[in-house]
Protein backbone atom coordinates (compact mmCIF):
# COMPACT_ATOMS: atom_id res chain seq x y z
CA UNK A 1 0.00 0.00 0.00
CA UNK A 2 1.35 3.39 -0.87
CA UNK A 3 1.57 5.95 2.15
CA UNK A 4 -0.49 8.30 -0.25
CA UNK A 5 -3.37 6.37 0.07
CA UNK A 6 -3.15 5.45 3.69
CA UNK A 7 -3.43 9.29 4.12
CA UNK A 8 -6.43 9.37 1.76
CA UNK A 9 -7.97 6.67 4.22
CA UNK A 10 -7.29 8.88 6.98
CA UNK A 11 -8.17 12.00 5.39
CA UNK A 12 -11.81 10.09 5.22
CA UNK A 13 -12.01 8.50 8.12
CA UNK A 14 -11.12 12.33 10.45
CA UNK A 15 -14.29 12.99 8.33
CA UNK A 16 -16.20 10.32 9.43
CA UNK A 17 -18.26 11.22 13.13
CA UNK A 18 -20.00 7.88 12.84
CA UNK A 19 -18.86 4.99 14.85
CA UNK A 20 -20.02 2.27 12.14
CA UNK A 21 -19.29 4.13 8.78
CA UNK A 22 -15.79 4.04 10.25
CA UNK A 23 -15.62 0.52 11.36
CA UNK A 24 -16.93 -0.02 7.48
CA UNK A 25 -14.15 1.68 6.04
CA UNK A 26 -11.43 0.03 7.65
CA UNK A 27 -12.87 -3.31 7.10
CA UNK A 28 -13.36 -3.05 3.52
CA UNK A 29 -9.41 -2.13 3.39
CA UNK A 30 -8.32 -5.04 5.12
CA UNK A 31 -8.57 -7.71 2.87
CA UNK A 32 -6.32 -5.95 0.62
CA UNK A 33 -3.66 -5.86 2.41
CA UNK A 34 -0.36 -8.23 2.43
CA UNK A 35 0.38 -10.00 5.48
CA UNK A 36 3.37 -7.36 5.35
CA UNK A 37 1.50 -4.88 5.36
CA UNK A 38 -1.93 -5.54 7.93
CA UNK A 39 -0.04 -5.08 11.39
CA UNK A 40 1.29 -1.78 10.36
CA UNK A 41 -1.85 -0.70 8.49
CA UNK A 42 -3.65 -1.74 12.07
CA UNK A 43 -1.39 0.03 14.32
CA UNK A 44 -0.59 3.06 12.16
CA UNK A 45 -4.51 3.62 11.89
CA UNK A 46 -5.11 4.17 15.68
CA UNK A 47 -1.65 6.67 15.70
CA UNK A 48 0.20 3.66 16.94
CA UNK A 49 3.38 2.57 15.40
CA UNK A 50 4.90 -0.70 17.21
CA UNK A 51 2.92 -3.23 18.98
CA UNK A 52 1.82 -2.30 22.65
CA UNK A 53 3.95 -4.89 24.17
CA UNK A 54 6.92 -3.92 22.72
CA UNK A 55 9.49 -1.21 24.54
CA UNK A 56 10.34 0.23 20.94
CA UNK A 57 9.40 4.04 21.18
CA UNK A 58 10.48 6.71 18.15
CA UNK A 59 11.05 8.87 21.28
CA UNK A 60 10.59 12.39 18.69
CA UNK A 61 9.51 15.70 20.18
CA UNK A 62 7.97 18.29 18.22
CA UNK A 63 10.96 20.45 18.66
CA UNK A 64 13.33 17.71 16.70
CA UNK A 65 10.07 17.58 13.64
CA UNK A 66 9.63 21.64 13.50
CA UNK A 67 13.82 21.30 12.58
CA UNK A 68 13.23 18.71 9.52
CA UNK A 69 10.48 20.21 8.35
CA UNK A 70 11.91 23.44 7.89
CA UNK A 71 14.36 21.97 6.33
CA UNK A 72 11.90 20.19 3.52
CA UNK A 73 9.85 22.85 3.19
CA UNK A 74 12.97 25.89 2.93
CA UNK A 75 11.21 27.74 5.88
CA UNK A 76 13.11 29.15 9.24
CA UNK A 77 12.37 26.54 12.24
CA UNK A 78 10.52 30.02 14.01
CA UNK A 79 7.91 30.16 10.98
CA UNK A 80 7.42 26.55 11.36
CA UNK A 81 6.02 27.62 14.89
CA UNK A 82 4.56 30.56 14.18
CA UNK A 83 2.46 27.76 11.50
CA UNK A 84 1.82 25.35 14.09
CA UNK A 85 0.61 28.37 16.49
CA UNK A 86 -1.68 29.70 13.72
CA UNK A 87 -2.93 26.44 12.91
CA UNK A 88 -2.75 24.78 16.40
CA UNK A 89 -2.39 21.40 14.92
CA UNK A 90 1.02 20.29 13.59
CA UNK A 91 -0.47 18.00 11.15
CA UNK A 92 -1.97 20.96 9.06
CA UNK A 93 0.87 22.87 9.38
CA UNK A 94 3.11 20.69 8.20
CA UNK A 95 0.56 19.63 5.11
CA UNK A 96 0.35 23.99 4.75
CA UNK A 97 4.21 24.50 4.70
CA UNK A 98 4.93 21.50 2.46
CA UNK A 99 2.07 22.56 0.25
CA UNK A 100 3.68 26.33 -0.48
CA UNK A 101 7.27 25.08 -0.65
CA UNK A 102 9.40 26.81 -2.54
CA UNK A 103 11.36 24.05 -4.19
CA UNK A 104 9.68 21.10 -5.85
CA UNK A 105 12.14 18.19 -5.38
CA UNK A 106 13.36 15.92 -8.39
CA UNK A 107 14.03 12.57 -7.13
CA UNK A 108 10.68 11.94 -5.29
CA UNK A 109 10.60 8.47 -4.50
CA UNK A 110 6.91 7.58 -3.36
CA UNK A 111 6.81 6.43 -0.17
CA UNK A 112 4.97 3.27 0.89
CA UNK A 113 3.36 2.08 4.20
CA UNK A 114 6.25 -0.73 5.05
CA UNK A 115 8.97 1.72 3.91
CA UNK A 116 7.85 4.66 6.79
CA UNK A 117 7.44 1.44 9.04
CA UNK A 118 10.82 0.50 8.26
CA UNK A 119 12.40 3.75 8.79
CA UNK A 120 10.30 4.73 11.98
CA UNK A 121 12.27 0.93 13.19
CA UNK A 122 15.62 2.70 12.36
CA UNK A 123 14.54 5.85 14.21
CA UNK A 124 13.71 3.95 17.20
CA UNK A 125 17.01 1.89 17.20
CA UNK A 126 19.37 4.63 16.62
CA UNK A 127 21.03 5.39 19.86
CA UNK A 128 24.15 6.97 21.45
CA UNK A 129 25.49 10.37 20.69
CA UNK A 130 24.73 10.98 17.36
CA UNK A 131 21.39 9.86 17.52
CA UNK A 132 19.46 12.94 17.27
CA UNK A 133 21.00 13.85 13.99
CA UNK A 134 20.53 10.36 13.00
CA UNK A 135 17.09 10.82 13.81
CA UNK A 136 16.75 14.04 12.23
CA UNK A 137 18.15 12.47 8.65
CA UNK A 138 15.48 10.00 8.35
CA UNK A 139 12.49 12.14 9.20
CA UNK A 140 13.74 14.79 7.06
CA UNK A 141 14.04 11.91 4.14
CA UNK A 142 10.71 10.89 4.95
CA UNK A 143 8.89 14.43 4.69
CA UNK A 144 10.78 15.21 1.35
CA UNK A 145 9.51 12.36 -0.27
CA UNK A 146 6.18 13.21 1.01
CA UNK A 147 3.40 15.13 -0.51
CA UNK A 148 1.24 17.54 1.40
CA UNK A 149 -1.16 15.24 2.67
CA UNK A 150 1.22 12.49 3.32
CA UNK A 151 3.05 15.26 5.23
CA UNK A 152 -0.16 16.18 7.59
CA UNK A 153 -0.33 12.09 8.38
CA UNK A 154 3.30 11.55 8.52
CA UNK A 155 3.99 14.19 10.82
CA UNK A 156 1.42 13.10 13.39
CA UNK A 157 2.48 9.45 13.59
CA UNK A 158 5.98 10.67 13.82
CA UNK A 159 4.91 12.66 17.31
CA UNK A 160 2.21 9.36 18.07
CA UNK A 161 -1.11 11.45 17.69
CA UNK A 162 -2.83 10.65 14.58
CA UNK A 163 -6.50 11.93 15.80
CA UNK A 164 -8.65 10.74 13.79
CA UNK A 165 -10.87 9.13 16.29
CA UNK A 166 -10.16 5.62 15.26
CA UNK A 167 -10.07 3.68 18.74
CA UNK A 168 -9.48 0.43 19.60
CA UNK A 169 -13.20 -0.80 19.51
CA UNK A 170 -13.36 0.11 16.01
CA UNK A 171 -9.91 -1.95 15.06
CA UNK A 172 -11.12 -4.94 16.49
CA UNK A 173 -15.19 -4.67 14.93
CA UNK A 174 -13.11 -4.47 11.92
CA UNK A 175 -11.07 -7.20 11.88
CA UNK A 176 -13.86 -9.45 12.94
CA UNK A 177 -15.98 -7.76 10.16
CA UNK A 178 -13.75 -8.06 8.03
CA UNK A 179 -12.68 -11.71 8.53
CA UNK A 180 -15.91 -12.97 9.61
CA UNK A 181 -14.59 -14.32 13.10
CA UNK A 182 -16.55 -13.90 16.73
CA UNK A 183 -15.73 -10.06 17.96
CA UNK A 184 -15.14 -11.72 21.07
CA UNK A 185 -12.39 -13.82 20.25
CA UNK A 186 -11.30 -10.65 18.39
CA UNK A 187 -10.83 -9.10 21.68
CA UNK A 188 -10.04 -12.10 23.69
CA UNK A 189 -6.79 -13.02 21.47
CA UNK A 190 -6.14 -9.06 21.85
CA UNK A 191 -5.96 -9.12 25.57
CA UNK A 192 -3.54 -12.14 25.19
CA UNK A 193 -0.96 -10.78 22.59
CA UNK A 194 -1.31 -6.94 23.53
CA UNK A 195 -0.67 -5.91 19.62
CA UNK A 196 -4.05 -5.87 17.31
CA UNK A 197 -1.55 -6.04 14.23
CA UNK A 198 -0.86 -9.70 15.08
CA UNK A 199 -4.36 -10.52 15.98
CA UNK A 200 -5.51 -9.24 12.50
CA UNK A 201 -3.21 -11.25 10.85
CA UNK A 202 -4.13 -14.47 13.35
CA UNK A 203 -7.98 -13.58 12.61
CA UNK A 204 -7.17 -14.11 9.01
CA UNK A 205 -6.55 -18.04 9.64
CA UNK A 206 -9.82 -18.06 11.13
CA UNK A 207 -11.49 -18.58 14.77
CA UNK A 208 -9.65 -22.04 15.92
CA UNK A 209 -6.28 -19.97 15.91
CA UNK A 210 -7.48 -17.01 17.68
CA UNK A 211 -8.91 -18.99 20.23
CA UNK A 212 -5.52 -21.02 20.44
CA UNK A 213 -3.60 -17.60 21.70
CA UNK A 214 -0.96 -18.09 24.54
CA UNK A 215 0.65 -15.19 26.09
CA UNK A 216 4.91 -15.24 25.66
CA UNK A 217 7.35 -14.52 28.43
CA UNK A 218 9.09 -11.14 27.99
CA UNK A 219 6.13 -9.72 25.97
CA UNK A 220 4.25 -8.08 28.54
CA UNK A 221 0.53 -7.81 28.94
CA UNK A 222 -1.94 -5.00 29.87
CA UNK A 223 -2.34 -4.82 33.96
CA UNK A 224 -6.30 -6.09 34.81
CA UNK A 225 -7.79 -2.66 36.29
CA UNK A 226 -10.05 -1.73 39.08
CA UNK A 227 -13.38 0.14 39.40
CA UNK A 228 -14.40 2.13 42.56
CA UNK A 229 -17.29 0.13 44.96
CA UNK A 230 -17.83 -1.16 47.96
CA UNK A 231 -17.07 -4.48 50.62
CA UNK A 232 -21.16 -4.85 50.91
CA UNK A 233 -22.30 -4.46 47.27
CA UNK A 234 -20.23 -6.62 46.36
CA UNK A 235 -20.87 -9.59 48.87
CA UNK A 236 -24.58 -8.79 48.30
CA UNK A 237 -23.65 -9.68 44.20
CA UNK A 238 -21.06 -12.21 44.41
CA UNK A 239 -21.77 -13.76 47.79
CA UNK A 240 -18.27 -15.21 48.95
CA UNK A 241 -15.13 -12.75 47.72
CA UNK A 242 -11.83 -12.40 48.41
CA UNK A 243 -10.10 -9.42 49.84
CA UNK A 244 -6.49 -8.07 50.13
CA UNK A 245 -4.60 -5.15 51.19
CA UNK A 246 -4.50 -2.33 48.46
CA UNK A 247 -0.78 -1.39 48.59
CA UNK A 248 0.08 2.10 47.92
CA UNK A 249 3.24 1.68 45.75
CA UNK A 250 3.48 0.84 42.02
CA UNK A 251 2.26 -1.92 39.79
CA UNK A 252 4.21 -4.46 38.33
CA UNK A 253 4.48 -7.56 36.11
CA UNK A 254 7.31 -9.82 36.89
CA UNK A 255 8.78 -12.41 34.56
CA UNK A 256 11.08 -15.10 34.62
CA UNK A 257 12.36 -17.83 32.16
CA UNK A 258 15.12 -20.07 33.63
CA UNK A 259 17.38 -17.22 35.58
CA UNK A 260 16.38 -14.90 33.20
CA UNK A 261 14.25 -12.46 34.82
CA UNK A 262 12.57 -9.01 34.18
CA UNK A 263 9.92 -6.73 35.51
CA UNK A 264 7.68 -4.23 33.46
CA UNK A 265 5.77 -0.89 34.97
CA UNK A 266 2.27 -0.25 34.94
CA UNK A 267 2.92 1.34 31.53
CA UNK A 268 4.57 -1.82 30.58
CA UNK A 269 8.17 -0.45 30.46
CA UNK A 270 10.79 -2.34 31.32
CA UNK A 271 12.22 -1.00 34.34
CA UNK A 272 14.70 -4.36 35.56
CA UNK A 273 18.01 -2.22 35.86
CA UNK A 274 16.03 0.10 38.46
CA UNK A 275 15.34 -2.67 40.73
CA UNK A 276 17.75 -5.44 41.03
CA UNK A 277 16.75 -6.18 44.79
CA UNK A 278 13.19 -7.01 44.21
CA UNK A 279 14.15 -9.03 40.85
CA UNK A 280 16.35 -11.27 42.92
CA UNK A 281 13.95 -11.47 45.90
CA UNK A 282 11.50 -12.63 43.20
CA UNK A 283 14.20 -14.81 41.06
CA UNK A 284 14.87 -16.85 44.19
CA UNK A 285 11.09 -17.26 45.26
CA UNK A 286 10.15 -19.70 42.68
CA UNK A 287 11.93 -21.89 40.58
CA UNK A 288 9.05 -22.11 37.85
CA UNK A 289 9.04 -20.09 34.86
CA UNK A 290 6.33 -17.23 35.90
CA UNK A 291 4.66 -14.13 35.03
CA UNK A 292 3.69 -12.95 38.21
CA UNK A 293 1.19 -9.36 38.88
CA UNK A 294 1.81 -7.69 42.41
CA UNK A 295 2.37 -4.13 43.57
CA UNK A 296 5.53 -3.02 44.96
CA UNK A 297 5.67 -1.03 48.00
CA UNK A 298 8.90 1.04 49.98
CA UNK A 299 9.08 -0.16 53.59
CA UNK A 300 10.85 1.35 56.47
CA UNK A 301 10.54 0.04 59.92
CA UNK A 302 7.79 -2.53 59.15
CA UNK A 303 5.42 0.68 58.02
CA UNK A 304 4.66 1.45 53.90
CA UNK A 305 6.41 4.53 53.10
CA UNK A 306 4.26 6.63 50.55
CA UNK A 307 4.25 6.16 46.63
CA UNK A 308 6.68 8.60 45.40
CA UNK A 309 8.85 6.68 47.28
CA UNK A 310 8.75 3.77 44.96
CA UNK A 311 8.66 5.98 41.75
CA UNK A 312 11.54 7.17 43.00
CA UNK A 313 12.99 3.97 42.68
CA UNK A 314 11.37 2.77 39.62
CA UNK A 315 12.75 6.01 37.74
CA UNK A 316 16.11 5.33 38.60
CA UNK A 317 18.87 4.65 35.55
CA UNK A 318 22.02 5.85 37.85
CA UNK A 319 23.03 5.05 40.54
CA UNK A 320 20.78 2.59 41.34
CA UNK A 321 22.76 1.08 44.37
CA UNK A 322 22.96 4.38 46.28
CA UNK A 323 18.92 4.10 45.83
CA UNK A 324 18.53 0.85 46.90
CA UNK A 325 20.37 1.79 50.53
CA UNK A 326 18.04 4.36 50.91
CA UNK A 327 14.17 3.35 50.06
CA UNK A 328 13.84 -0.76 50.52
CA UNK A 329 11.23 -2.33 48.42
CA UNK A 330 8.96 -5.13 49.05
CA UNK A 331 6.89 -6.86 46.08
CA UNK A 332 3.59 -8.26 47.16
CA UNK A 333 2.27 -10.55 44.38
CA UNK A 334 -1.17 -10.85 44.20
CA UNK A 335 -2.11 -12.98 40.94
CA UNK A 336 -0.39 -15.52 38.26
CA UNK A 337 -0.79 -14.96 34.63
CA UNK A 338 1.81 -17.79 33.13
CA UNK A 339 3.10 -21.03 34.51
CA UNK A 340 5.75 -23.12 32.93
CA UNK A 341 4.55 -22.56 29.65
CA UNK A 342 0.67 -22.77 29.92
CA UNK A 343 -1.67 -19.36 30.02
CA UNK A 344 -3.28 -19.08 33.21
CA UNK A 345 -5.68 -16.02 32.46
CA UNK A 346 -8.68 -17.81 31.36
CA UNK A 347 -8.59 -19.46 34.90
CA UNK A 348 -11.22 -18.78 37.36
CA UNK A 349 -9.21 -16.38 40.28
CA UNK A 350 -9.61 -18.91 43.27
CA UNK A 351 -7.39 -21.56 40.54
CA UNK A 352 -5.09 -18.97 39.45
CA UNK A 353 -4.51 -17.99 43.60
CA UNK A 354 -4.29 -21.51 44.67
CA UNK A 355 -1.12 -22.00 41.72
CA UNK A 356 0.65 -18.82 43.06
CA UNK A 357 0.71 -20.42 46.66
CA UNK A 358 2.28 -23.31 45.38
CA UNK A 359 5.09 -21.77 43.29
CA UNK A 360 5.81 -19.04 45.15
CA UNK A 361 7.72 -19.69 48.45
CA UNK A 362 7.34 -15.84 50.02
CA UNK A 363 5.92 -12.43 48.90
CA UNK A 364 2.12 -13.58 48.41
CA UNK A 365 -0.23 -10.61 49.77
CA UNK A 366 -2.46 -12.33 52.18
CA UNK A 367 -5.98 -12.90 50.87
CA UNK A 368 -9.01 -13.50 53.39
CA UNK A 369 -12.52 -15.02 51.91
CA UNK A 370 -15.24 -14.66 53.39
CA UNK A 371 -19.00 -13.78 52.62
CA UNK A 372 -19.57 -11.50 55.58
CA UNK A 373 -19.48 -7.68 55.43
CA UNK A 374 -18.25 -7.63 58.55
CA UNK A 375 -15.66 -9.41 58.48
CA UNK A 376 -14.37 -8.37 55.56
CA UNK A 377 -14.81 -4.73 56.84
CA UNK A 378 -12.56 -5.23 59.81
CA UNK A 379 -9.87 -6.28 57.38
CA UNK A 380 -10.49 -2.69 55.44
CA UNK A 381 -9.93 -1.17 58.86
CA UNK A 382 -6.96 -3.17 59.67
CA UNK A 383 -5.38 -2.37 56.46
CA UNK A 384 -6.08 1.61 57.03
CA UNK A 385 -4.45 0.92 60.57
CA UNK A 386 -1.35 -1.00 58.64
CA UNK A 387 -0.61 2.68 56.62
CA UNK A 388 -2.08 0.87 53.26
CA UNK A 389 -4.85 2.54 50.74
CA UNK A 390 -7.44 0.69 51.32
CA UNK A 391 -8.66 -2.88 50.43
CA UNK A 392 -8.98 -4.71 46.52
CA UNK A 393 -12.22 -7.00 46.87
CA UNK A 394 -12.15 -9.53 43.97
CA UNK A 395 -14.52 -11.94 42.42
CA UNK A 396 -13.26 -15.49 42.58
CA UNK A 397 -14.30 -17.17 39.65
CA UNK A 398 -13.35 -14.29 37.18
CA UNK A 399 -10.78 -14.99 34.32
CA UNK A 400 -8.07 -11.91 34.26
CA UNK A 401 -8.96 -9.70 32.07
CA UNK A 402 -5.90 -7.61 30.69
CA UNK A 403 -6.66 -4.02 30.29
CA UNK A 404 -10.00 -3.95 31.56
CA UNK A 405 -11.19 -1.65 34.15
CA UNK A 406 -14.30 -4.20 34.81
CA UNK A 407 -16.59 -4.75 37.98
CA UNK A 408 -14.41 -7.76 39.29
CA UNK A 409 -12.02 -6.26 41.26
CA UNK A 410 -13.09 -3.35 42.91
CA UNK A 411 -11.31 -0.93 45.05
CA UNK A 412 -12.01 0.14 48.53
CA UNK A 413 -10.22 3.58 49.84
CA UNK A 414 -11.61 6.18 51.96
CA UNK A 415 -13.60 9.08 50.32
CA UNK A 416 -11.28 11.78 48.97
CA UNK A 417 -12.65 12.35 45.83
CA UNK A 418 -9.55 12.30 43.17
CA UNK A 419 -9.71 11.70 39.19
CA UNK A 420 -6.96 11.25 36.91
CA UNK A 421 -6.87 13.87 33.83
CA UNK A 422 -4.73 14.72 30.89
CA UNK A 423 -2.70 17.74 30.98
CA UNK A 424 -3.36 19.22 27.33
CA UNK A 425 -2.36 23.01 28.46
CA UNK A 426 -0.61 25.11 30.94
CA UNK A 427 -0.38 29.33 31.25
CA UNK A 428 3.12 30.78 32.21
CA UNK A 429 3.02 31.48 36.49
CA UNK A 430 3.34 35.33 37.25
CA UNK A 431 5.70 36.92 40.14
CA UNK A 432 8.61 34.76 40.88
CA UNK A 433 6.90 31.83 38.75
CA UNK A 434 6.99 33.39 35.77
CA UNK A 435 9.36 31.45 34.57
CA UNK A 436 7.28 28.30 34.97
CA UNK A 437 4.13 27.15 34.43
CA UNK A 438 1.91 28.26 36.68
CA UNK A 439 -1.89 26.82 35.97
CA UNK A 440 -2.68 23.55 33.99
CA UNK A 441 -5.52 22.69 31.52
CA UNK A 442 -6.86 19.43 32.17
CA UNK A 443 -8.58 16.96 29.90
CA UNK A 444 -10.70 13.91 30.16
CA UNK A 445 -11.55 11.10 27.00
CA UNK A 446 -14.12 9.50 25.26
CA UNK A 447 -13.84 6.13 24.43
CA UNK A 448 -12.35 6.60 20.53
CA UNK A 449 -9.35 8.26 23.28
CA UNK A 450 -10.24 11.93 21.88
CA UNK A 451 -9.43 14.66 24.61
CA UNK A 452 -11.93 17.22 26.29
CA UNK A 453 -11.23 19.57 28.58
CA UNK A 454 -12.74 19.78 32.45
CA UNK A 455 -10.73 22.74 34.19
CA UNK A 456 -7.97 24.09 35.06
CA UNK A 457 -5.60 23.48 38.42
CA UNK A 458 -3.47 26.17 39.76
CA UNK A 459 -4.21 25.46 43.60
CA UNK A 460 -2.25 22.36 45.55
CA UNK A 461 1.39 22.96 44.03
CA UNK A 462 4.53 23.76 45.84
CA UNK A 463 7.43 25.83 44.58
CA UNK A 464 9.21 22.45 43.93
CA UNK A 465 6.03 20.87 42.59
CA UNK A 466 5.71 23.52 39.30
CA UNK A 467 9.87 23.42 38.88
CA UNK A 468 9.87 19.50 38.66
CA UNK A 469 6.24 19.69 36.47
CA UNK A 470 7.94 22.21 34.12
CA UNK A 471 11.20 19.93 33.64
CA UNK A 472 8.81 17.47 32.39
CA UNK A 473 6.26 19.71 29.94
CA UNK A 474 9.04 21.68 28.57
CA UNK A 475 8.98 19.50 25.88
CA UNK A 476 5.93 19.03 24.78
CA UNK A 477 4.90 22.44 23.94
CA UNK A 478 3.04 22.53 20.71
CA UNK A 479 1.48 25.89 19.87
CA UNK A 480 1.81 28.91 22.33
CA UNK A 481 -0.11 32.17 22.16
CA UNK A 482 0.42 35.00 24.88
CA UNK A 483 0.45 32.75 28.41
CA UNK A 484 -1.13 30.34 26.81
CA UNK A 485 0.35 26.90 26.03
CA UNK A 486 -0.76 23.93 23.83
CA UNK A 487 0.93 20.83 25.09
CA UNK A 488 1.01 17.33 23.64
CA UNK A 489 -0.85 14.88 25.98
CA UNK A 490 1.43 12.77 27.53
CA UNK A 491 1.64 13.57 31.17
CA UNK A 492 -1.53 12.65 33.75
CA UNK A 493 -2.32 14.62 36.95
CA UNK A 494 -4.49 13.03 39.75
CA UNK A 495 -6.36 16.26 41.43
CA UNK A 496 -9.30 15.93 44.03
CA UNK A 497 -12.01 17.94 44.00
CA UNK A 498 -14.80 19.06 45.82
CA UNK A 499 -17.88 18.35 42.95
CA UNK A 500 -18.54 17.83 39.31
CA UNK A 501 -20.47 20.23 37.64
CA UNK A 502 -22.02 20.69 34.19
CA UNK A 503 -20.32 23.44 32.92
CA UNK A 504 -20.69 24.75 29.21
CA UNK A 505 -17.30 26.41 29.57
CA UNK A 506 -15.54 22.84 28.97
CA UNK A 507 -15.75 20.98 26.34
CA UNK A 508 -16.14 17.69 28.15
CA UNK A 509 -19.92 19.32 28.96
CA UNK A 510 -18.23 18.80 32.92
CA UNK A 511 -16.36 21.00 35.39
CA UNK A 512 -14.71 20.94 38.76
CA UNK A 513 -15.31 22.53 41.48
CA UNK A 514 -12.39 23.76 43.83
CA UNK A 515 -9.56 20.95 41.78
CA UNK A 516 -6.56 20.73 43.66
CA UNK A 517 -3.33 19.01 42.34
CA UNK A 518 -2.29 15.76 43.84
CA UNK A 519 0.04 14.40 42.32
CA UNK A 520 1.88 13.40 39.22
CA UNK A 521 0.89 10.15 37.81
CA UNK A 522 3.81 9.16 35.66
CA UNK A 523 2.79 5.68 36.33
CA UNK A 524 -0.06 6.32 34.29
CA UNK A 525 -0.54 6.70 30.52
CA UNK A 526 -2.90 9.12 28.89
CA UNK A 527 -4.84 6.59 27.19
CA UNK A 528 -5.74 5.42 30.98
CA UNK A 529 -7.31 9.24 32.45
CA UNK A 530 -10.93 9.40 32.96
CA UNK A 531 -13.59 8.74 30.54
CA UNK A 532 -16.58 11.30 30.27
CA UNK A 533 -18.58 8.52 31.05
CA UNK A 534 -17.37 7.71 34.13
CA UNK A 535 -17.22 11.69 35.07
CA UNK A 536 -20.88 11.90 33.93
CA UNK A 537 -21.40 8.43 36.10
CA UNK A 538 -19.77 11.15 39.14
CA UNK A 539 -22.16 13.37 38.35
CA UNK A 540 -24.96 11.30 38.63
CA UNK A 541 -23.46 9.47 41.81
CA UNK A 542 -23.14 12.69 43.74
CA UNK A 543 -27.19 13.66 42.50
CA UNK A 544 -28.23 10.57 44.16
CA UNK A 545 -25.79 11.14 47.69
CA UNK A 546 -27.25 14.62 48.05
P1 LIG B 1 -6.08 2.85 41.12
O1 LIG B 1 -4.66 3.09 40.72
O2 LIG B 1 -6.59 3.84 42.11
O3 LIG B 1 -6.99 2.67 39.91
O4 LIG B 1 -6.15 1.43 41.90
C1 LIG B 1 -5.83 0.20 41.31
C2 LIG B 1 -4.40 -0.10 41.60
O5 LIG B 1 -4.21 -0.52 42.94
C3 LIG B 1 -3.84 -1.26 40.83
O6 LIG B 1 -3.51 -0.90 39.51
C4 LIG B 1 -2.61 -1.63 41.63
O7 LIG B 1 -1.51 -0.84 41.21
C5 LIG B 1 -2.98 -1.21 43.03
N1 LIG B 1 -3.10 -2.34 43.98
C6 LIG B 1 -2.65 -2.31 45.25
N2 LIG B 1 -2.91 -3.44 45.90
C7 LIG B 1 -3.55 -4.27 45.01
C8 LIG B 1 -4.08 -5.58 45.08
N3 LIG B 1 -4.04 -6.32 46.21
N4 LIG B 1 -4.67 -6.09 43.96
C9 LIG B 1 -4.73 -5.37 42.82
N5 LIG B 1 -4.25 -4.11 42.70
C10 LIG B 1 -3.67 -3.55 43.77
Amino acid sequence: MKFAAFSQVCEQLEGMSGRLEMIDLIASILPSLSDEELPVFVRFVMGRVFPDWSPQKLGIGPNLLYEAIGYVAGRKKAEVVTEVNRTGDVGGAVEHLLATKSQTSFFVEPLTLCGVYADFTRIATTDGNRSQREKLRVIKGLLGNAGPLEGRYLSRLLLEELRIGVGEGNVRDAIAGASGVNPALVAHAHQALNDLGEVALLARTGEASLRDVHIAPFRPVKMMLAQQGTISGMVEEHGSVAVEYKYDGTRFQFHKVGEECRMYSRRLEEVTGAVPDVIEILCKATAHDVILDGEVIAVKDGRPRPFQFVLRRFRRKHEVEAAMEKIELVPNVFDILYLDGETLIDRPFSERRAVLETVLSEYVAPQWVSDETKNLESIYQEALDAGHEGVMVKTRGAGYTPGVRGKNWIKVKPAVDTIDLAVVGAEWGEGRRAHLFGSFLLACQDEGGDLFPIGKVATGLSDNDLAFIYQHLKDLVVAEKGKEIVLEPKVVFEVGYAEVQKSPNYESGYALRFPRFVRMRDDKSVDEVETVDRVAARYEQQLKSL
